[in-house]
């Protein structure tokens, strides 16, 4: 028999509304018993998490893991050594693989290989149209059933409103939802950099704020007509808060995810030309992170998604039009969250929830639960314990984030899955 008993930690689960400082007793992978104070004994092992939370693992909707045909810039066992490490034990990945996921043995495969890896639950987003052409639907009941947890083309938008409007009929039918890269490709067109003051200065094409925001109403609109669901993923404009306020206060059934980045780097980072601060949306300017931050506390923005989107080294050096989009995050969620919370804009359970607990609704997964008889499946954090981001502590293969040689506050000390340790920090 194994024995581990984590000490001295306190407990925060938004399901079972427990907030307390508790010990944990796990006995063969299974949670046996969550006591005040249990007595260590002979033959168990003992983990002092003093100072430590001890919160449902994290749960990461929106992750770009390259596999199939980019595994030179991530791949699942990559991407799943940097989930755990950031506290995650569910990550859906994107479709924009290549080829993309809409065909069902794709994501079968996408399912098995995150299986074999056995470090974290690795789900799949289908697409929703061929191959993220915005042209024609996939078939979606079909990608369903293989284990498609939604429907994106994430990457690209969906330009044609009819063919949304159908998607999220279809997709609303099915008991799941369309989620949606809201970009217009027509005011986007070559920006690269949010349209502001540092654009400005920088002479580096701007990319207006209106080409979210339209589609954001856009797609809000459809949802509000059709009834159905739609997500809005990496909403980073305050006017885009304004819209998914009013569409939930229509009654649209409107959710809202945002990004660690967007809600901490803006666009000054293109300060050293570095197109390392290139992403999609684009980052922007304070009053837009005040607005994504203040949204999140409110619950108009539902939970975090990292949007983790790893590029090889010398994919950042390109030129800033040849450069792609896009940059790491999933260790980096938990430390950005922690900073919010230090800066009152909502308490801790707030913080686990948007990590967890939130997004785990979202896409029908059994909340994490911290339950006896349970297997142990939580993540235990020190929140006030600093580290520096350098390569050498990035799991994933790809180490493309403007925050490198930085401090960041609040650090993973274990993660927990399927009744094993898969991560100790
Ligand atoms: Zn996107």
């Amino acid at each position: 028999m194994s024995h581990i008993l984590l000490k001295g930690g306190f407990l925060i689960d938004p399901v079972s509304g427990v907030s307390d400082f508790k010990d944990i007793l796990i006995e063969n992978g299974k949670i046996k018993k969550i006591e005040k104070d249990i007595s260590p004994f002979a033959g168990c092992e003992v983990k002092d998490i003093k100072d430590c939370i001890i919160s449902p693992s994290f749960v990461d909707i929106h992750a770009h893991l390259r596999d199939p045909g980019q595994t030179y810039k991530e791949d699942i066992r990559t991407g799943s050594l940097a989930a755990v490490a950031g506290g995650y034990t569910t990550v859906v990945c994107m479709p924009n693989t290549i080829p993309a996921l809409d065909d069902a043995s794709l994501i079968r495969y996408v399912i098995e290989k995150g299986e074999e890896v056995g470090l974290c639950r690795v789900l799949p987003a289908g697409a929703i149209t061929k191959g993220r052409k915005g042209k024609e639907l996939t078939e979606m009941s079909l990608l369903k059933d293989a284990g498609a947890v939604y429907f994106t083309d994430d990457g690209a938008p969906v330009m044609d409103s009819h063919i949304m409007r159908k998607a999220m009929e279809f997709a609303g039918s099915i008991g799941s939802f369309v989620a949606d890269h809201c970009e217009d490709l027509s005011l986007s067109s070559d920006g690269v950099a949010h349209e502001g003051e540092i654009a400005a200065a920088l002479g580096l094409p701007p990319l207006p704020p209106e080409a979210e925001d339209t589609m954001i109403a856009r797609d809000c609109i459809l949802s509000l007509h059709t009834g159905m669901p739609v997500h809005i993923c990496h909403l980073s404009t305050k006017v885009g808060v304004e819209i998914v306020t009013w569409a939930k206060a229509m009654g649209a059934k409107v959710t809202a995810e945002v990004t660690p980045h967007h809600l901490y780097l803006a666009d000054e980072e293109w300060l050293d030309f570095s197109c390392v601060a290139k992403v999609s949306p684009p980052l922007r300017e304070h009053e837009d992170i005040e607005a994504v931050r203040w949204a999140l506390a409110s619950g108009i923005i539902d939970f975090v998604a990292t949007d983790h989107a790893p590029h090889a080294h010398q994919e950042k050096l390109l030129e800033h039009h040849l450069c792609p989009p896009g940059m790491i995050g999933l260790q980096f969620a938990l430390p950005i969250v922690l900073e919010l919370v230090k800066k009152d804009y909502f308490d801790m359970k707030r913080a686990v929830e948007v990590l967890s607990t939130k997004p785990a609704e979202k896409i029908g997964l059994k909340p994490p639960q911290i339950k006896e008889g349970e297997l142990a499946e939580f993540t235990v954090f020190n929140p006030t314990e600093s580290w520096e981001v350098t390569e050498d502590v990035i799991y994933s293969k790809s180490k493309n984030t403007p925050l490198l040689g930085r401090k960041l506050v609040g650090k993973v000390k274990y993660t927990f899955y399927n009744g094993k340790l898969v991560y100790k920090g």
